[in-house]
C-alpha cells in the first residue's frame, strides 16, 4: 500500500477515535449532571418561586434537578439591560425550561447556548417588508426565541409565570416550546415527534384546533386558549404548550384531541401536579 494511503487511513482512524472519545466524555458528564440533586435549601427556595416544583412526584422532581444541573452547565444565562443575575434566578429559569423535557429526557435544546434576561419587557427592533420598502420599528416584547441563537426573556415575566402556575401564561414555556419547534429547522408548530406519534394525526389535530381558535375569535366568542395563539401555527404550538402545563384539566375538557397530542408529545400529564 502506498505510504500516503497508510497515513490517510491512520489520520482517519485517529479522528474517529478522538470523536468517539469526546462523545463518550460528553455522555459521562451528562450522566453525572443528570444524577445530581439540588440542596434542600435550593429546593425550598425553588418551591417558593415555582409552586409546581413542590407538587411534582418525587421521581420527577429528582429528574428535574438533574436536567437543571445539565442546563446550567451547558447553557449560559446572562443579564441584560443592567440586570444582575443571581444563581437562584438562573435555577428558576433552568427549572421552567427543563420542565418541558421532563417526560422525554433524551430531548435537549441542542442549538441553544445562551439565554439573556432583561429586567422586564424590553424593546426590540423588527423589520417589516412591504414591496421594496423595509420599515423598522420598535416592538415591546416579553421574550424571543431564535432558531440557532439565544432565548431572550423578561425576568419579571419569567418569575411571574413560575409564581402563578394556573393562569395559562408562562413566557419561559412559550419561548422554549419555540426552541423545540425550531429543532426541525423551521418554526411551524410541527416539532420532531416521537417515533410512535403520527405526524399526520398531529398536523390534523393542530390545524383543526388552530382553525377553531381563529373562528371563535372572528365570531367574537370567548376562547380557552390565549388569542395570541391565532397569530400563526408556530405561536399556536407555543401558546398551547403554556396551557397544557398550566391548565391541563381545562384543556382536556374543552380540547381533548389537542390535549392528547400534547400529552403524547411531552410524555407526561401535568393534571397530577395540582
Ligand atoms: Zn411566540
Amino acid at each position: 500500500m502506498p505510504s500516503g494511503a497508510v497515513i490517510l487511513i491512520a489520520l482517519f482512524a485517529l479522528a474517529a477515535a478522538a470523536w468517539f472519545l469526546r462523545e463518550e466524555m460528553k455522555r459521562r458528564t451528562r450522566a453525572r449532571l443528570r444524577a445530581m440533586r439540588l440542596s434542600p435549601e435550593d429546593r425550598a427556595a425553588l418551591s417558593r418561586a415555582m409552586p409546581v416544583y413542590a407538587r411534582l412526584p418525587e421521581d420527577m422532581r429528582d429528574r428535574l434537578d438533574g436536567l437543571i444541573h445539565q442546563f446550567l452547565a451547558e447553557i449560559k444565562i446572562y443579564g441584560a439591560g443592567g440586570l444582575v443575575v443571581t444563581d437562584a434566578m438562573k435555577r428558576l429559569v433552568a427549572a421552567e425550561a427543563s420542565l418541558l423535557l421532563l417526560g422525554r429526557p433524551e430531548r435537549w435544546y441542542h442549538s441553544l447556548k445562551t439565554v439573556h434576561l432583561y429586567p422586564e419587557g424590553y424593546e426590540s427592533r423588527i423589520a417589516e417588508r412591504e414591496g421594496y420598502v423595509v420599515t423598522e420599528r420598535n416592538q415591546g416584547r416579553l421574550g424571543e426565541s431564535w432558531r440557532y441563537g439565544p432565548v431572550i426573556l423578561s425576568w419579571r415575566d419569567a418569575a411571574a409565570g413560575a409564581a402563578d402556575p394556573n393562569d395559562g401564561r408562562n413566557v419561559v414555556y412559550h419561548e422554549f416550546a419555540h426552541q423545540l419547534d425550531h429543532e426541525t429547522g423551521v418554526a411551524d408548530g410541527a416539532p420532531l415527534l416521537p417515533r410512535a406519534q403520527s405526524a399526520v394525526k398531529w398536523a390534523h389535530v393542530m390545524r383543526a384546533a388552530y382553525d377553531h381558535l381563529r373562528a371563535d375569535l372572528a365570531a367574537g366568542r370567548g376562547t380557552v386558549l390565549n388569542p395570541y395563539g391565532a397569530t400563526s401555527p408556530a405561536e399556536f404550538f407555543a401558546v398551547a404548550t403554556e396551557h397544557f402545563f398550566e391548565q391541563p384539566e381545562r384543556m382536556r375538557a374543552a380540547l381533548p384531541a389537542l390535549f392528547e397530542e400534547l400529552r403524547a408529545y411531552f410524555n407526561l400529564d401535568p393534571s397530577g401536579w395540582r
